[in-house]
């Protein structure tokens, strides 16, 4: 079997899982709400109880990391050094999505760091942006063994997580880095070549059913485009994810940067 047909085959599954999960009445509607609500301070609890809280996106942020805490809800945690979060503005208008952390991401706790992440810190920077004005992160937060696919059930446990993140941050677009994180973000088996090159509105409604998320539909923007990872080995494809960039800037209102 073919790296993609794994790849088709596991996205299958996760879309099978899924639906198989929510019929069953067993996905949660928000994992992270009310067991960090213990940790707010007295006055912030008094703020929420009359209604006049309103924490920041940086504050809800911290309070979504603190409720994931040292996180043993699948199997990724046994093989991992750090729990990779994200990192970014929490104000970005800009998100960008790979699919896990990798051997250096684990080794420091942030997404994209590798020899990748500093292809994606090059790409962020010429157009115009540093990487501390977007948010980065990815579909599951803890390195998947030998850097294989996370399954299923995984990005299921996972993935609410990043939904949170994404709801809280609520960009204007987000960039999919790659086929795995670009299918499952839009629960679809198409390959990012067919996806790429224009915007699309996310979620759908069949999205966000699947994917059981409280992102109102069709609400962000999404750019699926290829992984740093790929343009390493395929410097040729640098061009078409320009040209994406090049729309993403365009749909954030920014100038096209002299190059
Ligand atoms: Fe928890 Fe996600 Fe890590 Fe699994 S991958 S242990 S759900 S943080």
């Amino acid at each position: 079997m073919t790296t993609d047909e794994n790849m088709q085959r596991q996205i299958q599954e996760l879309v099978a899982y899924l639906e198989m999960k929510r019929n069953a009445g067993l996905l949660p509607e928000s994992m992270w709400v009310g067991e960090g609500r213990s940790q707010e301070s007295g006055v912030r609890s008094q703020e929420r109880e009359s209604g006049t809280f309103h924490a920041s996106p940086s504050e809800s942020l911290q309070c979504l990391r603190d409720q994931i805490g040292d996180c043993t809800r699948c199997r990724l945690h046994q093989g991992r050094t750090q729990l990779v979060f994200g990192v970014g503005n929490p104000k970005a208008e800009l998100m960008f999505i790979g699919e896990g952390p990798g051997r250096d991401e684990d080794l420091q706790g942030e997404p994209f760091v590798g020899r990748a992440g500093q292809l994606l810190t090059k790409i962020i920077e010429a157009m115009g942006m540093r990487r501390g004005d977007v948010y980065i992160a990815n579909v599951v937060k803890c390195r998947p063994p030998e850097n294989r696919n996370p399954a299923p059930d995984e990005i299921a446990t996972c993935s609410p997580f990043l939904f949170k993140q994404i709801e809280l941050i609520h960009p204007k677009v987000i960039v999919g880095l790659g086929n795995f994180a670009v299918q499952t973000l839009l629960a679809t088996e198409q390959k990012i070549t067919g996806l790429r090159g224009r915007l699309h509105l996310w979620p759908s409604a069949r999205a966000k059913e699947i994917l059981n998320t409280s992102i109102p539909t069709e609400s962000i923007k999404l750019m699926p485009t290829y992984h740093p990872a790929f343009l390493l080995r395929n410097p040729n494809m640098k061009k078409p994810v320009w040209e994406d960039m090049k729309i993403v800037l365009q749909e954030l209102g920014k100038t096209l940067p002299l190059k």
